[in-house]
């Protein structure tokens, strides 16, 4: 009998049920189940993962931009660079000179960012992080706009009553203009999603729904314990105890709902702004860069439905102990990958990488191992242009030369002339100067060496010829690898890079 244990990743058995697990759900709880279930149970049963300096950068930044956009809010400003904010908030008179004047900004960003974090001493940023954090907040001063009396909420927390729960999130920023409302996210890390793949995102349309419908809320001193967060209790001989405070939970302070403030608003811009970058406008002024969507409030009454299945899904899955995990980019932000039931090979190495150390080893092995590919495959091009032009291979692969038609812009010093053709353009446009579209735009022909997967009836006109003979040829390559592996196993050795990976070529 065999002792290799059997796993159907499909059905996965049953997890421990987590005692006290809350019936309020918040935003990052259900992001997390809208992509794997098993992650939304690893992140509450480890309260939200473990902390690290990324995170505490995060908060850090944060309240920083809490604290500029309040300023703005009082001072009645839109941006930090109005010389009179600067003047009557920081007693700063901004310089002419553009470098002084940004070597002023810089400073007064760097002592603000360094008084919220002496206010907040429970948030481990280590100096690397402190410097990004100072960048950021400079980048914020002279990139961010706001318009003070469309905001509706700084660090403001929302809940929505959906499918028998509470959803809460918390927006950086919302406004209200009318009949339409903003909501801003800031992102602290080097990341940005492609367009396509933030109008999908999970975060921008909660945060839309909960402006839309939710109710905004508030902490107000607890009225049992008058914000003391204990009460006193006489005991049987007149002798009185301390004992915690149960309405507010030790905390001197509960939540008030307030009215909702959505009601009117018919569509709905979500932003998520990267203070890491700046980028130039049309008009030249600067600006963090961002991405955006609008959403209306018909999409967001589909978003509520797909919402309810998502919370009748997570609802299911605490009943039964069933916590499916589906592997993909959110693994990067799995709050405890160690005990995903999906080994990383199977996860495409989703979120294998996370440390420093690890990444770069990865950098260097996929550099060389590129680099080995590459040249591979010149080899095989090579082969391929002295034989016929093709090669063979896989059950219904083939490598073959095809040659294309391709049109680029004119170069000028080993780079397309895009500023040429623009002027060129303009120039026949205002001036009526003759246009020569042959000059700007190439036509030539490329011969590339492409990958394709063979039609059936290419397949099928095959049969008869030798295609049992290449079959067994590549599934002995196949296994060839894996006896290798299973050798060093026995061996009681750790694979090298090269056997781990397969990195030989096979001949
Ligand atoms: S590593 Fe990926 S697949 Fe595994 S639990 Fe985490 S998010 Fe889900
Ligand atoms: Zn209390």
């Amino acid at each position: 009998m065999s002792d290799l244990e059997r796993l159907n990743l499909k059905t996965l058995p049953p997890v421990p049920a987590i005692v006290g697990w809350s019936d309020r759900y918040s935003q990052t709880l259900l992001k997390k189940a809208d992509t794997c279930l098993r992650s939304a149970y690893l992140y509450v049963k480890y309260s939200g993962g473990t902390p690290g300096h990324q995170l505490d950068r995060g908060s850090l930044a944060h309240l920083v931009y809490k604290r500029m956009t309040e300023d703005l809010i009082v001072a009645d400003a839109e941006s930090y660079l109005e010389p009179e904010f600067t003047q009557d908030q920081h007693g700063l008179l901004i310089e002419e000179d553009p470098e002084t004047a940004a070597r002023q900004i810089a400073s007064m960003t760097a002592t603000i960012v360094d008084e919220v974090a002496r206010e907040h001493p429970e948030l481990v940023v280590p100096h690397a992080e402190m410097e990004a954090v100072r960048i950021m907040a400079y980048h914020w001063a002279i990139g961010v706009k706001v318009d003070p009396v469309t905001i509706a909420g700084v660090e403001r927390k929302f809940i929505l009553d959906v499918a028998g729960h509470e959803i809460s999130g918390i927006v950086d920023l919302c406004t209200i203009d009318g009949i339409t409302g903003g909501v801003d996210d800031y992102k602290t890390s080097w990341n940005r999603p492609e367009q396509d793949d933030y109008e999908k995102g999970f975060q921008g349309w909660l945060y839309a729904l909960l402006l839309a419908f939710g109710q905004p809320v508030e902490r107000v001193a607890c009225d049992a314990c008058s914000g003391k967060r204990h009460v006193v209790q006489v005991g049987p001989e007149n002798q009185s105890a301390e004992v915690p405070c149960s309405t507010c939970g030790e905390r001197g302070s509960v939540e008030v709902r307030l009215p909702a403030i959505g009601g009117g608003l018919q569509r709905i811009r979500t932003r998520e702004l990267y203070p890491r970058f700046l980028e130039t406008q049309a008009d030249g002024t600067l600006r963090l860069q961002q991405r955006e969507n609008w959403l209306t409030r018909t999409q967001l009454q589909d978003f509520r439905r797909d919402l309810e299945r998502l919370i009748a899904q997570l609802d299911g899955a605490r009943e039964t102990g069933l916590f499916p995990a589906v592997d993909g980019g959110h693994c990067n932000e799995c709050p405890a990958r160690s005990e995903c039931p999906l080994p990383a090979h199977l996860r495409s190495w989703h979120g294998a990488i996370d440390s420093e150390e690890k990444a770069s080893e990865a950098a260097s092995w996929a550099d060389v191992m590129g680099d080995r590919v590459a040249k591979v495959n010149d080899e095989v091009k090579r082969w391929a242009g002295e034989h016929g032009g093709r090669v063979r291979y896989g059950a219904d692969k083939v490598k073959e030369f095809k040659s294309s038609q391709s049109r680029s812009v004119r170069k000028s010093q080993g780079k397309a002339d895009w500023e040429g053709l623009k002027t060129a353009v303009a120039r026949a446009a205002e001036l009526g100067e003759e246009f020569d579209f042959d000059y700007w735009v190439k036509t030539g022909s490329t011969n590339s060496f492409r990958k394709r997967v063979l039609s059936a009836e290419e397949l099928a006109a095959e049969m008869d010829g030798d295609a049992d003979e290449r079959m067994s040829r590549a599934y002995a390559v196949k296994w060839g690898d894996q006896i290798r592996k299973d050798q060093a196993k026995e061996d009681g050795r750790d694979l090298s890079l090269d056997e781990r990976f397969g990195a030989l070529p096979p001949f």
